[in-house]
């Protein structure tokens, strides 16, 4: 053991100064690690038992208004065929879910100005008219203060915007000018206020990361206190600006969680279909490491391929009762279980 005391001080949510995170981040040796995630595991049966959550996830539109550089469904990006889903085709993807025992659905999307204030508000209302057990959660981006109450006024329950690095120059390199870290921020503390669960997140090992911005990562993460953080490694898509970039890495998105889920012992942590990507069995890695959450495809199978944010995505060409179980026995064979139930977060 080179770092008994960092593991420590880490699991009594003790402050870790720049520096410890650092080494814990980087500098673990392999038994370490699986102290690491031994902890992480505790903690998280602790506060959640041994329920794994489940989110529908329906991809309903893939128009984006924005460049972000690492994502495959850039504006830029002509090499795909675009689609949108009708407010219809939505509604029947979260009949289907229901049936399948989802009890939270999470429509995410581009930035698609097609969906306005009103037609938005109007889709929330339907769900939640009919299912009004079932918890909605958004990943719209970055939108107005006013869309974002009118929604919540709605009955969407929750919001998933991840910051992608908390490092002004970092954030720079990935996205072009007209974006700012700045705003995106503001959007989530206008989203925390309004009284959204709210979701932030980052990209591990995305083009130019270092070690520090992800400590600074972990920083702002403390600060605006989510409840919710999703986390992937980066994947390379051939059709971006970083086509000639290297994928982040399985071990250091695994190490994360569980720096995660120690930092912060209530949180949401889903074990995201990108880390199912990178590995073929990434998100049961992730659920020994400290992850609760798992998000499985709803949407309809003629479009999943076209939301490729990056290549060799996993899942596109199953029907959602085929996912379901597939990962239900994936969820089993690390000795959890998929809840039924809108799986809140612990985080007030
Ligand atoms: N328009 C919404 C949804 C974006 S897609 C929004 O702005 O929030 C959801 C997430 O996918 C992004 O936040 C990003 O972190 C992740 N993502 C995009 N491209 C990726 C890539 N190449 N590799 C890994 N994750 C990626």
């Amino acid at each position: 053991m080179k770092n008994p005391d960092l593991l420590n001080k880490l699991e009594k949510e003790k402050d870790l100064t720049d520096q410890e995170l650092a080494q814990v981040i980087e500098g673990l040796t392999g038994e370490e690690t699986e102290v690491l995630f031994a902890r992480a595991r505790a903690v998280r049966e602790r506060e959640y038992g041994k329920d794994v959550y489940v989110r529908g996830l329906i991809e309903f539109s893939n128009i984006c208004q924005n460049d972000c550089y690492y994502c495959g469904i850039r504006k830029s990006n002509t090499n795909l065929e675009r689609y949108r889903l009708t407010p219809e085709e939505i509604l029947d993807c979260a009949r289907e879910g229901y049936q399948l025992g989802f009890r939270t659905f999470v429509l995410q999307s581009g930035e698609d100005a097609w969906f306005t204030r009103e037609r938005m508000s109007d889709i929330i209302r339907k769900i939640k008219k009919e299912f009004p057990d079932c918890a909605i959660t958004l990943s719209l981006g970055e939108r107005s203060r006013e869309e974002y109450e009118e929604w919540f006024a709605a009955g969407a329950d929750r919001y998933l915007l991840r910051h992608e690095t908390a490092d002004d120059d970092h954030y720079r390199y990935l996205h072009p000018e007209n974006m700012s870290l700045a705003n995106r921020k503001n959007c989530l503390y206008t989203l925390r206020e309004i009284g959204y669960q709210v979701g932030a997140g980052f990209m591990v090992g995305s083009p130019v990361q270092t070690v520090d911005n992800l400590v600074s990562d972990i920083r702002f993460l403390q600060e605006l206190k989510p409840h919710m953080i999703g986390i992937g490694p980066f994947l390379t898509h051939p059709d971006t600006p970083f086509a000639d970039k290297e994928s982040g890495s399985l071990s250091r998105t695994l190490v994360l969680l569980g720096i995660l889920r120690l930092l912060f012992p209530g949180v949401l942590l889903p074990a995201t279909t990108a880390l199912g990507t990178i590995a073929p069995n990434g998100r049961e890695q992730g659920l020994l490491a400290g992850a609760n959450v798992v998000m499985p495809n709803l949407s309809p199978v003629g479009v999943r391929k076209k939301y490729e944010l990056y290549a060799n995505k996993i899942c596109t060409g199953e029907e959602s009762a085929q996912c379901k179980n597939c990962l239900n026995l994936r969820v089993e064979s690390v000795g959890y279980q998929l809840a039924v139930s809108r799986g809140d977060s612990r985080v007030v």
